[in-house]
């Protein structure tokens, strides 16, 4: 990627003001520090404002706020929080979902690099609202700059009574632990990570239990992304009228998008929920070329067309029309010079190679798709292999596999062949044998010749 944009970024856009919920402190210079983030306000709610509400009154404030996940199911936050059993006997855990692996998305990053304190502040208001005592973060093992700077953050805040014993001297106690991941895709999904912070190999587990009941060690658990979690202190200190001042009804607050493909200027955007994507294009320093199409929210969204992009705006409800959704707000834009043939075959291939393996159609599917995709490519395409490409999908679309990657990994495969099936049979129409059928039985070398 070219460098990185986004910040600082306008006060305003179109005459309407840009929120600085989370990114705040991204174009301050020492920001990740204690000393200016505290400047800047970082837990002046630490005391009274905090430790006077009760985990009730916390949780109904999330919940009122609206305020949804960020790392791409989009489930109502405070609602998680609600399903956490009381007097279990058994410990709660927080976990932050630091994996970020959703291709095209670069957003949590550059959060935990620029503000770990607003990160820090979040885990201490969900753990008091939670009752939790150890927070995990489980962060993608490679992303060393943002490791880096969480531990450093860490250490401030023990070193200032923000972490630790008897904070502010009610007797509550709270740890965070930084746990490196190894940069698997599937740790990103909420089970696979509690297996891989216990030491197992990172593969997704049956639910239920759902892990507000049992999730790391076999106690509840609550699984937040980082952003989810960095909207929080904004939320105690504005309260849920203050948030839903940005956004809209149902989609209320600001969210971070990170933009990648045919625009001028590619990085991370805080923009209230519910702009209209062209809108934020010109945010983003204006489209390069002819639109032809858009990923709108990571690679597992399904992609739109040139005239559904235009009417389409950045929110939950707008995209479920669409059949797509916002997911972790990676937006990839891309123009009449991209080949979808070439776009989804580097999807399905990402797809094929991160499936964890469990569950048979999806190991199998994801592989055939792949492989199909290839020989299309190559020249070797047969007639009715769009067709085949999505029927192949459906078999691990419908939940039919136990966690959401099947979905996931489907969901590009039959949105691709359907919107841009004319590219796809441009290249079948190369193959002069085109009309002999594929057989799908062998996986000998061949095969898909
Ligand atoms: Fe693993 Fe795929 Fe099954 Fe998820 S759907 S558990 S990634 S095989």
């Amino acid at each position: 990627m070219s460098a990185l944009h986004g910040f600082p970024q306008p006060a305003e856009w179109k005459g309407k003001a840009l929120p600085r919920i989370i990114s705040r402190l991204f174009d301050v210079p020492n920001g990740h520090t204690l000393a200016v983030a505290k400047q800047h306000g970082a837990y002046d709610w630490f005391g009274s404002t905090l430790f006077d509400k009760s985990q009730f009154e916390l949780i109904q404030t999330v919940i009122d706020s609206g305020l949804r996940g960020r790392g791409g199911a989009g489930f109502p936050t405070g609602m998680k929080w609600s399903f956490v059993p009381r007097n279990s006997g058994k410990p709660v855990y927080l976990v932050i979902n630091a994996d970020e692996g959703e291709p095209g998305t670069f957003k949590d990053r550059l959060c935990m690099a620029r503000d770990p304190h607003l990160l820090i502040e979040g885990c201490i208001i969900a753990g008091w609202a939670l009752g939790v005592r150890t927070c995990y973060i489980y962060v993608r093992g490679e992303m060393l700059p943002q490791i880096q700077s969480l531990n450093h953050a860490i250490k401030e805040a023990y070193d200032a009574g923000y972490l630790g014993r008897n904070l502010g001297g009610t007797g509550y106690s709270l740890d965070i632990f930084v746990h490196r991941g190894a940069g698997a895709y599937i740790c990103g999904e909420e089970t696979a990570l509690i297996n891989s912070l216990e030491g197992f190999k990172g593969q997704p587990r049956l639910k239920p239990p759902f892990p507000a009941v049992s999730g790391a060690f076999a106690a509840p658990t609550v699984v937040n992304n980082v952003e989810t979690i960095m909207a929080v202190p904004y939320i105690l200190k504005h309260g849920p009228k203050g948030y839903r001042a940005w956004g809209s009804d149902k989609s209320p607050g600001s969210k971070l998008f990170s933009v990648s493909g045919d625009v001028h200027k590619q990085g991370v955007y805080e923009v209230p929920l519910g702009m209209s994507f062209m809108d934020f294009f010109e945010l983003a320093g204006g489209l390069k070329g002819s639109l032809l199409g858009c990923i709108p929210g990571g690679s597992s969204s399904p992609v739109l067309t040139a005239e559904e992009t235009a009417t389409a705006t950045m929110d939950y409800e707008s995209l479920a029309s669409l059949k797509s959704m916002l997911g972790s707000g990676a937006v990839t834009p891309f123009n009449t010079d991209r080949d979808p043939v070439l776009m989804l075959q580097s999807i399905a291939r990402f797809y094929a190679h991160e499936s964890c393996g469990q569950c048979t159609p999806c190991r199998e599917g994801t592989g055939y798709v792949d492989r199909v995709l290839d020989a299309v490519v190559d020249g070797h395409g047969r007639t009715g292999d769009s067709d085949l490409l999505h029927a192949l999908a459906s078999q691990y679309e419908p939940m039919t596999t136990i966690c959401a990657f099947g979905p996931g990994a489907a969901w590009p495969v039959q949105s691709f062949v359907t919107k841009f099936k004319p590219y796809f049979d441009a290249y079948i129409a190369k193959n002069p044998n085109a009309a002999v059928p594929r057989q799908l039985t062998a996986t000998a070398p061949g095969a898909f010749m």
